[in-house]
């Protein structure tokens, strides 16, 4: 049985209480591996080596950063295999997922190099006589970077890789269930690497420590920014908490992303978009498409299509290279989305194929909802569609923004001026013409609004993890007032 410590200022170690936790195989619910159950002393400890770490971080020169993190997406991609592996074996990513997530993740890696030189700044026009203007962008200092499960790798990359090109030094913290693939992977890169100790620094907790360290990153005034990846209520609850310090937090959070099928859809791409932004990892996707919406004129012949591909979908155990829908992630988002799959039927729901589950793994399954039924405005984690039908193509716009939610969408149509004008409409952070609203890119501004969050990353990450300051330069003496 491996065991794994945390990483602090460059070195592996225990944690203050010297306890470790269970780490579990969703799919054989054997035990995975034994991770040390980080304390209070141990976050602080981190954050004492992140703040240590940041004045000689930030004067390291743009281009060696860029080297060190060019660095890391090599590394990654030389153990692209094993990681693919420790994906499954971890989190239940079948094939698919497991392998965007190895591929993806190097090119993060580059994107934040590419952005080493944009901490820059301008000259300003000065309203002052002999005086020069100035705007500097500077790094913040520590950054508290808090992952989820779903997508362990990428996500507590996409955490951390943006302020630490910028040169931020970063706390993380993945979720209890992804301490391996979503902390120790990274900090083995960043080891490997050569990046200077404290830059990166992994706090790994088991179950019931995760509030204790939002609780610290969110109130440690030395912690300057935060990003969060995860549940609204989660993400309220830090955001209601970074206020009180006046602390900027960057939210990606839940969604009940929609996409749309106009009555004019080319068929074959509607099912198919709609089955792959459905259930790539078994639907524990913030994007995935978790309303599919469809005009009645088509409705039939699209739920045919879709539910007879759906039936065909392989699931199982996820370290099968056909399988598609491996197992949720634990027992409790079982039981949850078992609870919401039998209210939706008593409610009136059909069921058009799946609906049951052995040990974690749930059958790709087809439910037609009515709007007014409580599955419809809920986020569903799992491989479960639902299917909403719309009365014209209208009806299907103000469907897909009567959510709470607002992360992605797509919509599916030949009429591209059309597209255009639901894309403008649609109140979701991100869209996608004909395409489903599963899409992800380093670069992109990925985002939501409503009760998504708030934040950017990509290109506009940025403006998250950077400073904005006004410095100015008299070349002659002010005249003063008085
Ligand atoms: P979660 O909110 O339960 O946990 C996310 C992370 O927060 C984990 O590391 C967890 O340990 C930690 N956490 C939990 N309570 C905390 C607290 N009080 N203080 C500090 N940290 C705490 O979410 P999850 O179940 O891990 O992930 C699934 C959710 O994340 C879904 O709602 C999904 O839509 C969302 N998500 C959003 C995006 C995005 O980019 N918008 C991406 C992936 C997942």
């Amino acid at each position: 049985m491996e065991k794994y410590k945390l990483y602090i200022n460059g070195e592996w170690v225990e944690s203050s209480s010297g306890e470790y936790y269970d780490d579990m195989n969703p799919y054989t619910g054997e035990v995975f591996a034994q991770v040390a159950n980080a304390t209070e002393e141990d976050v602080r400890k981190a954050i004492d080596a992140a703040q240590a770490a940041f004045p000689i971080w930030r004067e390291v020169p743009p281009a060696e950063k860029r080297r060190l993190l060019i660095r890391c997406a090599e590394i990654l991609e030389r153990r692209l295999d094993e990681i693919s592996g420790i994906l499954a074996a971890e989190t239940g990513a079948a094939g698919p997922f497991a392998k965007f997530q190895a591929m993806n993740t190097p090119e993060f890696f580059r994107e934040a190099a590419s952005q080493v030189f944009m901490v820059s700044g301008e000259i300003i026009p000065a309203d002052m006589p002999g005086q020069t203007g100035m705007v500097w962008r500077q790094p913040v200092g520590v950054v508290g970077s808090i992952s989820p499960w779903n997508a362990a790798l990428l996500l507590a990359v996409r955490a951390i890789v943006f302020p630490i090109a910028y040169g931020n030094t970063c706390v993380l913290k993945t979720s209890e269930a992804s301490s391996v693939a979503g902390g120790v992977i990274i900090a083995q890169i960043f080891e490997e690497a050569g990046f200077p100790p404290g830059v990166l620094n992994v706090i790994l907790t088991g179950p019931g420590r995760s509030t204790m360290v939002g609780d610290i990153l969110t109130s440690d005034k030395r912690v300057r920014r935060m990003t969060f990846t995860g549940s609204t209520a989660v993400g309220r609850r830090l955001a209601v908490q970074c206020a009180e310090n006046l602390k900027k937090i960057c939210l990606e959070l839940g969604g009940n992303d929609p996409t749309l099928i106009l009555k004019d859809a080319d068929l074959d791409l509607a099912v198919n978009a709609a089955c792959f932004g459905r259930f790539m990892h078994q639907g524990q996707v913030c994007m995935n498409t978790k309303r599919i919406i469809v005009e009645k004129s088509i409705a039939d012949e699209f739920i045919e299509r879709f539910t007879a591909k759906v039936k065909s979908l392989k699931y199982g155990d996820p370290s099968e290279p056909d399988t598609i829908v491996g197992p949720l992630i634990n027992q409790s988002q079982m039981d949850k989305l078992v609870a919401q799959v039998e209210h939706a039927i008593e409610q009136g729901a059909e069921l058009k194929c799946g609906g049951g589950h052995q040990g974690l793994v749930y059958e790709p399954t087809v439910l037609i909802l009515k709007e007014d039924m409580d599955l419809a405005h809920e986020e569903t984690f799992g491989p479960v569609a639902n299917i909403l039908i719309a009365e014209s193509d209208e009806d299907a716009l103000r469907i897909a923004n009567d959510s709470d939610y607002g992360l992605s969408s797509g919509v599916i149509t030949q009429d591209i001026g059309k597209a255009i004008d639901f894309a403008e409409a649609l109140e979701s952070g991100c869209c996608h013409i004909n395409d489903s609203s599963l899409g992800d890119d380093p670069h992109a501004p990925l985002g939501g609004m409503k009760d998504s969050g708030y934040g950017k990353n990509g290109m506009y990450a940025i403006d998250e993890f950077t400073e904005i300051r006004w410095v100015t330069m008299q070349r002659k003496p002010n005249h003063y007032l008085f």
